[in-house]
């Protein structure tokens, strides 16, 4: 495939009830297949993000996940129970700006900036994003299949 998708966690591929992984309550728990934290709030998905990885994995795409939360450890561990996990090649979860991110994604990936779609739900991202040349795509109310499919 020509093109690489990389998708930012919070409010982009998950909201967790209308908050940040960072702000979340761990330890995690899982009650008849639902994931909430210990103060009983649901870590959930956006609706369609899982239809979106399954479809872009089926046709060949390589995706990566571009993370700045402060609790990496937190936000692997959700996207193990959220079961997004094992659609993603390229996990690069730490405070940076997002460019530093997607650098290292294009050093492992061998993807040029100008091969990778990201999606983030902060201007500051995006911003910081396409000045290296990624066609960096702000998403409004989490992720959607519309959306992505404009970008294929
Ligand atoms: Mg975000």
């Amino acid at each position: 495939m020509d093109k690489i998708f990389v998708f930012d966690l919070d409010f982009t591929l998950w909201h967790l009830s209308g908050t940040w992984c960072d702000c979340t309550c761990p330890p995690y728990k899982k009650v008849n297949g639902k994931i909430y934290d210990s103060c009983n709030a649901e870590m959930n998905l956006y609706p369609e993000t899982i239809a979106i990885l399954e479809n872009l994995k089926s046709e060949g795409y390589k995706l990566g996940v571009a993370s700045r939360t402060d609790r990496p450890d937190w936000a692997r561990e959700l996207m193990r129970l959220l079961k997004i996990d094992d659609y993603f090649d390229y996990k690069e979860i730490y405070p940076s700006a997002k460019t530093k991110h997607l650098s290292r994604i294009k050093e492992a990936s061998g993807y040029s900036f100008s091969q990778m779609i990201f999606f983030d739900d902060e201007y500051r991202n995006i911003a910081d994003t396409q000045a290296l040349g990624v066609t960096a795509v702000f998403v409004k109310n989490g992720i959607s299949k519309n959306l992505v499919e404009k970008y294929k």
